[in-house]
C-alpha cells in the first residue's frame, strides 16, 4: 500500500491483446491480489459463455440498449470487436477515481485509444502478446468456449490486432502466466509511485520539513 498520509490520483490501467493471450487470467489474478484496483466490467452484445456471469464479467445487453447509451453519450469508450458492440459504461470508472482507486480495462485498441485522447495522464497500458501463433491457437482452442467458427475469426484477426503493439506503454510476452502476473504487479506499483499521480506529496512533504526542522534544526523553524 502506498503511503496512506499522500491522497493519491487513481490509474486506469489497460490490458490489450488478442483473444487467447492470457489478459483475462492476468486480470483475475490481479484483482485477486491486489484491492486497490477495480474492474471495469463492460457492456456487450456478445452472448454469455458458459460460466459468465451478468454484472460480473460484462453488462450483456441487446444491440439496441447498448447504441441508446452511445447517443446518451454514457460510455467512455466503445468500438465493434469481432462483430460485437463493447464499451466501458462511464460512471463506475468516474467513481472509482475520484476516491482514489485504480481502475483496470479489459479492452481492445480501439478502446484505449479513445482512452488516450481523454485520459492520457491517467492512462497506463499494456499489451500482452502470445509466444507463438500456436500457442494462441491452442489457448483458444482449448479453453472450449467457443465455436470453430468463432476461433477461426479471432484466430484471423489476431494479425491486424498485434499490429498495435507500439501503441502501448508496455509489452509483455505471455510466456509464463506467474511471471507475466508479477510483471503486471510491477508496473502497477511502479506507476503508482510517480510523482504526478501523488498530488498529497507537496503538502506531506512540507509537514515533513517542518517535523524535522523543529527537531534538528531550531533556527530554521523560527
Ligand atoms: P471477448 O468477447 O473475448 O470477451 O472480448 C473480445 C475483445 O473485446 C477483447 O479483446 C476485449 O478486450 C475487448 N473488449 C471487452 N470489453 C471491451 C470494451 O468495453 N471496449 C472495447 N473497446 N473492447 C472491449
Amino acid at each position: 500500500m502506498q503511503n496512506p498520509e499522500i491522497t493519491r490520483r487513481g490509474l486506469m490501467l489497460v490490458l490489450s491483446s488478442p483473444s487467447g493471450a492470457g489478459k483475462t487470467t492476468i486480470s483475475r489474478r490481479i484483482l485477486a491480489s491486489d484491492d486497490n484496483i477495480d474492474i471495469s466490467v463492460s457492456v456487450t452484445t456478445r452472448s454469455p459463455r458458459t460460466g459468465e456471469v451478468d454484472g460480473v464479467d460484462y453488462h450483456f445487453l441487446d444491440r439496441e440498449t447498448v447504441e441508446a447509451m452511445i447517443a446518451r453519450g454514457e460510455l467512455l469508450e466503445h468500438a465493434e470487436v469481432h462483430g460485437n458492440h463493447y464499451g466501458t459504461p462511464k460512471g463506475a470508472v468516474e467513481a472509482a477515481l475520484s476516491d482514489g482507486r485504480d481502475i483496470l480495462f479489459d479492452i481492445d485498441w480501439q478502446g484505449t485509444q479513445q482512452l488516450s485522447e481523454h485520459a492520457r495522464s491517467d492512462l497506463v497500458s499494456v499489451f500482452i502478446l502470445p509466444p507463438s501463433g500456436a500457442a494462441l491457437e491452442s489457448r483458444l482452442r482449448t479453453r472450449a468456449q467457443d465455436s470453430d467458427e468463432v476461433v477461426q475469426r479471432r484466430l484471423a484477426e489476431a494479425g491486424n490486432e498485434i499490429s498495435h503493439y507500439a501503441e502501448y506503454d508496455y509489452i509483455i510476452v505471455n510466456q509464463d502466466i506467474d511471471e507475466s502476473v508479477a510483471r503486471v504487479t510491477a508496473i502497477l506499483e511502479g506507476e503508482r509511485s510517480r510523482r504526478e499521480r501523488q498530488p498529497g506529496l507537496g503538502r506531506f512533504v512540507r509537514h515533513l520539513q517542518d517535523e524535522l526542522d523543529r527537531a534538528y534544526a531550531p533556527d530554521r523553524s523560527a
